[in-house]
């Protein structure tokens, strides 16, 4: 019997043609898949390269495309072959290859996101806006490839342990936040309806949400908060809601 053995394989080494300017400037409240927050907007900004921009022409026609990227702020933390995805909050194990975990042997990520539209002509190299993003600010993109449905989209593809469907909180806001929203709407259009996105899919740690679930006496009056843009959001747990208490610039 023929023994499969790990080969001396080559190493890869790849350059990025980018990085991403996302929404998010940490990574509490990033949804954990693209899509999910359709307000999230960032700016890829390719490499100041006439190849590149030249790389980029017809981009535009496609409605969305796929993002292929570094996780490049996942810490020393070395892989392990199982992990606890939040989504089962925590509580079973799975093969991380059988996961969207950033912690996995090759740190390379995979979002299929909209396009806004494309700019080749911006000051510093061509811009291409997108939305519904899941990445942290500064994240190199390797690759980027126009999403077509008739490939890429598999209506009947089951999802595994991943199959629940996603559990949603009411979010409300309080007078002040209301108006915290409403005098910054002019820097951000649709502040209100992103932070209602990320909040209602409940950002919190799964180890978190499980010792202090949304109704449970224990997490009611608790005080969260993160930044987003420009911006500190104030939040907290009450009557099995979320209510967003104010917003602040940081
Ligand atoms: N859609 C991608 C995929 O499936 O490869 C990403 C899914 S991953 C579960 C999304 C999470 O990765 C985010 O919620 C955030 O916590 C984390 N993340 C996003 N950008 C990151 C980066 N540049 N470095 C490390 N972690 C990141």
């Amino acid at each position: 019997m023929t023994q499969r053995r790990k080969k001396v394989a080559p190493k890869f080494e790849f350059e990025p043609i980018g990085y991403l300017e996302s929404c998010f400037k940490e990574k509490f409240g990033i949804p954990r898949q693209s899509g999910l927050a359709t307000q999230a907007t960032g700016i890829i900004k390719i490499h100041d390269d006439a190849n590149l921009t030249t790389a980029l022409k017809q981009l535009e026609g496609f409605s969305h495309i796929w993002l292929i990227f570094v996780f490049h702020q996942t810490g020393s933390e070395r892989w392990k072959p199982s992990i606890r995805p939040p989504r089962l909050g925590g509580a079973r194990k799975v093969g991380v290859l059988a996961s969207r975990s950033p912690h996995r042997p090759n740190p390379i990520g995979l979002s299929a996101v909209e396009l806004d539209r494309v700019d080749l002509d911006a000051k510093g190299g061509p811009e291409i806006h997108v939305r519904g993003v899941d990445l942290l600010d500064g994240t190199p993109i390797l690759d980027l490839k126009p999403y077509i449905a008739y490939a890429d989209s598999i209506p009947h593809a089951k999802a595994g342990w991943a199959d629940e469907p996603i559990v949603r909180t009411e979010v409300s806001f309080s007078p002040q936040a209301e108006l915290a929203v409403e005098t910054r709407s002019c820097e951000f259009k649709n502040l209100k309806a992103l932070i209602v996105e990320i909040l209602e899919i409940d950002p919190r740690p799964a180890s978190q949400k499980k010792r202090m679930p949304v109704g449970a006496p224990l997490s009611e009056n608790t005080r969260h908060g993160f930044n987003l843009l420009k911006y500190d959001v104030k939040w907290e747990i009450r009557d099995g809601k979320f209510l967003v208490w104010d917003v602040v610039d940081l």
